[in-house]
């Protein structure tokens, strides 16, 4: 076998040659259950990177579609019986074939000269969301004509036109009458600084309240997720070392994470990222999702003392893919919706099947995300309840199109703003 053009291919060879081709990762592949094609499920894409390998098959535009055609839920190495990690092949492969093509795209300019510099992220936001207000304001005929409403359907965008995190915390935030039990940083990540703020602020504000001063290093940025999952793995690495900077000398005993793909790139793929690196792996050792920080704090014992009357607001919890199976966070998220004052959990059915987000999968392949998310919005309206929660800004997003595209008025809520709304009415 000639092993050469494809080195970074080459490194995970191994986790090639681990598939036994059971096809145990077709059950629950959210794009093969919609398509039934071999070539988008786990055991398919493997069996072309060992052709791209071996140089028998190349980086056609067909190939490269199978590769973006995934949501990177973890489905696939979750169930694999031999434990394939699944997405350190389809990164490799995604990496040779976006530099192959990166040349004057979009996307390259986004991610190089964009994602690493949050004022320049800052201002891109702005502009899409003031672009988006247009587009919301534009009547149905001429919405028709613009990408992502088929139809004249107009699709939720995403807030972008409020001021961010980075601009409403301040870098120490220290618990208010309150004996410090813990010093922890804060990684917020880019959706959260830009289009729900407010689940930042909630965030500190919960943590400071149980004791916990919070920093957030300022010079922090996009923790690499789009950059990572589309292959360009120089700007992957690029956004690594900063974070590696801003977070390798704080005097904290955790990196607390509020977005459930932000935790799960920071905990696994920075070891694939910079792989020789003590800093990023100390990061990675120290991410904790702040929902599990509460429950060890013992927060929701709190949560139950409150009053506990009137009419019980109904609420289910969608399972963010990156957190239970990136993180291996369910019951956390649970237990604090269980013990909220005035609050009646139910289970939906599939509470952990992909939404359909993920990022540039939903931007490049609507249509299919969108037929994800309205087995989603069903499976919600279903449990009865009238709010959703979910521990991913991502997943927010996705939801809130899904529900309002069935015509279902439920909310959807970060956890962090749930309780807030929560503990704030018990006031
Ligand atoms: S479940 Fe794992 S071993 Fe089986 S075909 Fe899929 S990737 Fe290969
Ligand atoms: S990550 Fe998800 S969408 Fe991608 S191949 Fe695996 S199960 Fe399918």
């Amino acid at each position: 076998m000639k092993r050469m053009k494809y080195k970074f291919l080459e490194s995970v060879l191994d986790e090639i040659d681990k598939c036994v081709k059971c096809a145990a990762c077709h059950a629950g592949c959210p794009t093969y259950e919609l398509s039934f094609s071999e070539t988008l499920t786990a055991r398919g894409k493997i069996r072309l990177a060992k052709g791209i390998l071996e140089e028998s098959i190349g980086l056609s535009k067909r190939v490269a579609k199978d590769f973006s055609l995934c949501l990177s839920c973890l489905n696939c190495s979750t169930v694999c019986p031999p434990g394939v990690d699944t997405l350190k092949i389809f990164t490799a492969v995604r990496s040779h074939i976006y530099d192959e093509k990166k040349e004057g795209r979009i996307e390259s300019f986004i991610h190089e000269q964009v994602l690493p510099y949050p004022t320049r992220l800052n201002y891109l936001a702005k502009l899409t969301g003031a672009a988006s207000l247009f587009y919301k304001m534009a009547p149905k005929m001429i919405a028709r004509y613009f990408p992502y409403a088929p139809d004249g359907y107009a699709r939720v965008t995403p807030p972008l036109l409020r001021s961010s995190l980075r601009s409403r915390l301040k870098e120490v935030n220290k618990p208010v009458e309150k004996r410090t039990v813990r010093r922890v940083a804060y990684f917020s990540g880019c959706m959260t600084d830009l289009a729900y703020p407010e689940t930042g602020v909630h965030v500190v504000e919960k943590l400071n309240n149980a004791g916990v001063e919070v920093i957030f290093p300022k010079e922090q940025v996009c923790c690499g997720a789009p950059a990572y999952f589309a292959g360009d793995m120089s700007t992957a690495r690029k956004l690594a070392m900063k974070n590696r900077e801003a977070f390798k000398n704080l005097d904290v005993d955790a990196i607390v994470i509020s977005c459930a793909t932000c935790g799960s790139v920071l905990k696994h793929a920075y070891s694939q990222i910079l792989p020789d690196d003590n800093s990023a792996k100390e990061m990675a050792d120290k991410v904790i999702d702040f929902q599990s920080l509460l429950v060890e704090l013992g927060e929701e014992k709190k949560f139950k003392a409150a009053d506990n009357s009137g009419e019980k607001l109904k609420v289910t919890y969608h399972d963010p893919c990156h957190l239970k199976r990136g993180l291996g966070v369910s019951d956390a998220p649970r237990l604090i919706l269980k013990n909220l004052p005035g609050v009646e959990f139910v289970e939906m059915e599939n509470a952990d099947s992909c939404c359909g987000g993920s990022g540039a999968f939903g931007l490049e392949y609507y249509d299919m995300s969108m037929d994800i998310g309205r087995a989603k919005a069903e499976a919600i309206k279903k449990s009865g309840a009238s709010v959703v929660a979910t521990s991913c800004p991502m997943c927010q997003l996705q939801l809130t199109d899904a529900l309002n595209r069935q015509g279902y008025d439920i909310a959807v809520k970060h956890t962090a703003d749930f309780i807030d709304q929560v503990m704030s009415a018990r006031k």
